[in-house]
């Protein structure tokens, strides 16, 4: 079965990537079974450019065809902020927890709290064929958290199409609407993966 990398050091990514990519005709692995110390820096000011900057890298460096998915949070009455500096919103190596913390605080009695997801998957082979489609997911930024479930900023989104927030899904529930699933799909649907 031909392999396909998964461009991320992210756990928590790698876990509802593979498990969106699961029915595809190929073995899934993660790129640090091949390059154990595998990063990269994300210098892109889009999250296509970032996409595609992971799954080139991957694709280069391992010759096995790569996807790999950027996501930002952009939430309105903070003129798009934190976007593509989702991960780092309150400084580096800082964790899930400091972000969500920063970004309830810095919302504190705003009542304009709507915000969306969006995610650019790229896939890359190693011919240097090259495909990127986006994702969104809109919905609202809660004032406290709720929830255990997911990663990021999921215990504060509540999206439109829900009564409750990504924390409180089923990984299944989050993949009917998500912003990752939605590229992912797209992308699929692009490959024509599904029909090979
Ligand atoms: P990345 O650049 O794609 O790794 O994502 C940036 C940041 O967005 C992550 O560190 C998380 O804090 C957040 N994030 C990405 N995807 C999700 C998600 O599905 N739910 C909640 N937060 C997410």
């Amino acid at each position: 079965m031909n392999k396909l990398v998964l461009a991320s050091g992210n756990p928590d990514k790698l876990r509802e990537l593979r498990s969106l990519l699961e029915d595809l005709p190929f073995e899934v692995i993660s790129i640090s079974e091949i390059l154990p110390d595998w990063s990269i820096e994300e210098t892109g000011i889009t999250l296509e450019e970032n996409a595609l900057l992971k799954a080139r890298d991957a694709a280069e460096r391992t010759g096995v065809a790569s996807i790999a998915d950027d996501t930002g949070l952009f939430v309105d009455v903070l003129g798009g902020a934190p976007g593509i500096y989702a991960a780092r919103f309150a400084g580096s190596d800082c964790s899930y927890g400091d972000n969500v913390r920063k970004l309830l605080r810095t919302m504190l009695y705003e009542t304009n709290r709507k915000a969306s997801f969006r995610t650019a998957a790229a896939f890359v082979s190693p011919s240097g064929e090259e495909l990127c489609e986006m994702g969104e997911v809109e919905g609202i930024i809660m004032e406290k958290a709720d929830g255990e479930g997911g990663f990021g900023y999921d215990p504060v989104f509540l999206p439109n199409e829900l009564d409750r927030t990504f924390a409180r899904c089923s990984p299944e529930e989050k993949h009917l609407i998500s912003h990752r699933a939605r590229a992912l799909k797209r992308l699929i649907e692009k490959l024509e993966f599904s029909k090979s």
